[in-house]
């Protein structure tokens, strides 16, 4: 049974009880939420993870990073390397998109070593293994795509994303068609490219009963992937976006009723007054399940600065009711990210997340912020730095712009406000 149908049956499972201790509220609360599908547990019955997270109503705002080979740089080592970063950062998931070199290995490795929550998209496997033997991703089949989804189910994976929302209807408009940057989503776009091949609609729709029983299986959570994404400010909003948003919500209450965990995929390129809109419809469609977002990036201008653009995006979605924020790298747009910038990527996601958190007064938030408050009124520099969200760097350009007096900064030295308000503003000889 998944842990959606366990908590129908009244049961607080030892992953419920491990979310509630995590977040500080009464596993019933949780319970209730798993229940009706506003709390989502991804955690494979074939997964061993020692970090479970839930993501959902009344939860601090979770953040992922995405990792992965492409096929001009498939070296597994250098994906480890940014598993250990993204972890040590404090990402509470991971995905793996792999594209390049030896995919279920590469997934494998990666499992092994990761202690969070594991995701990703299988039909980057299938479409990688078409385009390998027969030279076309359009030769992978409907079988590949199903196929996909179950062996990385078999593998322990805790969430997939399933694009099931990409129907033939959409893809194939004007409205597309109109796009500044048309389908920026590469699932979507390998089922538009399949679609139109073919001449037959969406597998992952079309066969969505097949998608629910393995999930059901292996309590899959089901990530409907939003494949008409905007990828521009200029398509954000757009007819597109929100038929395809109808669809997944449709999709959506299909897996809660037959008891499959599920989370509702979310732009992309959003200009930031329609930030909020865009997380009230999604709540409002589906009935307040988990909405996970891409950013969102709120301007189209900062290549080398996605990191911030999204964080931007990612903490008014949070404060507006999003659950999961995915990083972006500070090379989004630009190149496959290395360690370092899997790290800023990570922390700038966390900063936003955490300020939503903020904004939506959870307690724990509000106390975080205030610990390093009265740290930094005392001049209780250890303890300020402890508290930093990135300590290694604040410890770092602190000791880089040493001041003259260890009790203040360099910034203002003797004149620092707090060491003035206490009387102690002049130069000690
Ligand atoms: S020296 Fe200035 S910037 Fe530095 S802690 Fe004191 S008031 Fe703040």
């Amino acid at each position: 049974m998944t842990q959606m149908e366990l908590a129908r049956q009244g049961k607080v499972t030892d992953a419920i009880r491990a979310v509630a201790e995590a977040e500080g509220i009464p596993a019933e609360a949780v319970r209730r939420d798993v229940a009706d599908g506003r709390i989502a547990i991804p955690l494979n019955k074939n997964r061993r993870a020692t970090r479970i997270m839930g993501v959902g109503r009344g939860l601090r705002v979770k953040v992922n990073a995405n990792l992965g080979t492409s096929p001009d740089y498939a070296d597994v080592a250098a994906e480890l390397e940014k598993l250990a970063a993204a972890v040590e950062a404090g990402a509470d998931a991971i995905m793996d998109l792999s594209t390049g070199g030896d995919i279920p290995a590469i997934r494998r490795r990666l499992m092994d070593a990761c202690a969070v929550t594991v995701g990703t998209v299988p039909i980057y496997e299938a479409a990688a293994n078409a385009a390998r033997q027969h030279g076309d991703i359009a030769q992978m089949t409907a079988e590949d795509i199903l196929g996909a989804v179950r062996r990385h189910a078999e593998d322990g994976v805790d969430f997939v994303t399933v694009h099931g929302g990409v129907t033939r209807r959409i893809t194939e408009s004007d409205a597309v068609r109109r796009r500044v940057c048309g389908m920026v989503s590469r699932g979507g776009t390998f089922l538009a490219h399949w679609m139109r091949r073919h001449q037959q609609e969406n597998p992952l729709l079309e066969r969505f009963d097949e998608v629910l029983d393995i999930a059901r299986e292996f309590d899959v959570t089901l990530s409907l992937g939003d494949g008409l994404r905007p990828g521009a400010i200029a398509d954000a909003m757009d007819g597109p976006q929100i038929e395809e948003l109808m669809v997944l919500a449709d999709l959506a209450r299909r897996a809660v009723a037959a008891g499959v965990q599920v989370m509702i995929e979310g732009p992309g390129h959003v200009p930031l007054d329609q930030v909020e809109a865009q997380v009230k419809l999604q709540k409002e469609l589906t009935g307040g399940l988990p909405f996970y977002v891409l950013g969102p990036i709120v301007t189209d201008i900062a290549p080398g600065y996605d990191h911030i653009t999204s964080a931007i995006g990612g903490a008014v979605a949070a404060m507006a009711g999003a659950d999961f924020l995915c990083y972006v790298t500070p090379t989004e747009h630009l190149g496959l990210p290395r360690p370092e910038d899997v790290r800023e990527g990570v922390i700038a996601a966390r900063i936003a997340a955490h300020a939503g958190d903020v904004a939506r007064g959870r307690a724990e938030a509000r106390a975080w912020d205030r610990r390093l408050s009265e740290a930094r009124s005392r001049r209780d520099w250890p303890r300020q730095l402890a508290e930093a969200i990135d300590p290694e760097r604040a410890r770092a350009l602190r000791h880089e712009r040493r001041p003259g007096h260890e009790d203040v900064c360099s910034m203002c030295g003797d004149y620092c406000v707090f060491k003035v308000r206490n009387g102690g503003g002049k130069k000690e000889p």
